[in-house]
């Protein structure tokens, strides 16, 4: 593949409308002036990657994406440490899922150091949109692929685009949620695509998360497509439990989504005194062991909001459950300040998982 090219945007925001943005950045409220893109075109591979002012896209209006849905994703940070430079979080484990997620949906592999290096240069090249690290706010970076392909015959399309665009995120201090047990609705069935980062799982599950709000809850708790038994994930993020016997409980691979936050959380449990344990955990299980206080903490993790308490659950069968005292718990707490550390540069990076970008 070609060198990266860079077209440079005729109207950049002015340091002074950045400084406003990144004072106040919400999410996805505020994009980076410029974009990653790369095309593939079966036959001729991945070609011309670039990067380009942001801007709007044209696609045919038969385009495979618009009408079957092959779209994939993935979603880090860029962090800005004390010192000025700015570092990524285990980028590797995001191409390497993007790979995964490209198969199960028939698209094209972009090569694992060719992702890495389309976010590294566009973090590069945007490094002022990264916002000072103080109250943990980062640079969210969205790199994903659709097909690009018009075609109306149902097949694998053999074009795509991959892309990477950027939006500074603020300080994403989760509320507590509870969860609500939905006996009408599956994330991810065997064979399904449960395990890839695609847009039509985020569709399906729309409908399910105003079912929680209705139920008085945050988000969902998934269960299994075949009988609504065992425990799989929550809203978009992983899940994980605190035992009274030290363990740190989380549901086994399969259908979930594996996540780079439930990975790095399970490799830190030791320091905090928990064993990880990866096991299927039913509802069941979860619903008495909150009520006997054998489950002491419950949180959901992912990169968007780290970690997030819960703490109760609501379902049809049982009612609202609550975890503890209702309250967020210590090991749930000091986790995540533990992960956002290494994050940021403040606590030792064992594991080598920081890679600087400038
Ligand atoms: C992205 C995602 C997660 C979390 O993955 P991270 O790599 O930790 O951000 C969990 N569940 C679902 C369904 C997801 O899409």
């Amino acid at each position: 593949m070609a060198e990266f090219s860079l077209t440079r945007t005729t109207h950049p925001t002015s340091p002074a409308v950045r400084q406003a943005a990144l004072a106040d950045p919400g999410f996805g409220r505020h994009y980076v002036d410029h974009m990653v893109v790369i095309d593939y075109v079966e036959g001729d591979g991945w070609q011309d990657p670039r990067i380009l002012p942001m801007s709007d896209w044209s696609l045919h209006p038969a385009a495979a994406v618009l009408h079957y849905g092959q779209e994939i994703f993935e979603g880090l940070k860029a962090y800005r440490r004390d010192d000025d430079s700015i570092w990524l979080f285990r980028p590797d484990r995001n191409a390497a899922r993007f790979v995964n997620s490209a198969r199960r949906l028939g698209m094209a592999e972009l090569p694992e150091d060719v992702f890495v290096e389309a976010v590294e240069r566009i973090v590069a090249l945007e490094r002022d949109w990264v916002p000072a690290g103080e109250n943990e706010q980062s640079l969210y970076i969205r790199p994903f692929m659709i097909a690009s392909e018009a075609l109306l015959g149902v097949r694998e399309a053999k074009s795509y685009r991959f892309s990477v665009i950027c939006t500074p995120v603020g300080p994403y201090y989760s509320e507590p949620v509870k969860l609500w047990i939905t006996p009408n609705y599956t994330r991810a069935a065997i064979g399904g695509t449960g395990e890839a980062k695609c847009g039509g799982n985020y569709a399906a599950s729309l409908v399910a998360t105003e079912e929680a709000y209705a139920n008085g809850c945050g988000q969902v708790l998934w269960t299994d497509g075949a009988e609504h038994k065992w425990v799989e994930e929550c809203g978009t993020m992983n899940v994980m439990f605190v035992t009274a016997d030290g363990e740190l409980l989380t549901p086994s691979l399969g259908s979930i989504l594996p996540g780079v936050t439930r990975d790095s959380i399970l490799k830190l449990a030791d320091a905090h005194g928990l064993k990880a344990v990866e096991r299927p955990i039913s509802v069941d299980e979860v619903l008495d062991g909150v009520e006997s206080g054998q489950i002491t903490e419950v949180f959901a993790c992912g990169t968007a909001a780290v970690v997030t308490p819960i703490v109760g659950f609501n379902s049809p069968q049982r009612g609202v459950a609550v975890v503890g005292d209702g309250q967020p718990g210590p090991k749930t707490e000091e986790i995540r300040r533990h992960l956002v550390d290494i994050q940021f540069g403040r606590a030792e990076d064992t594991f080598g998982w920081t890679r600087k970008v400038c």
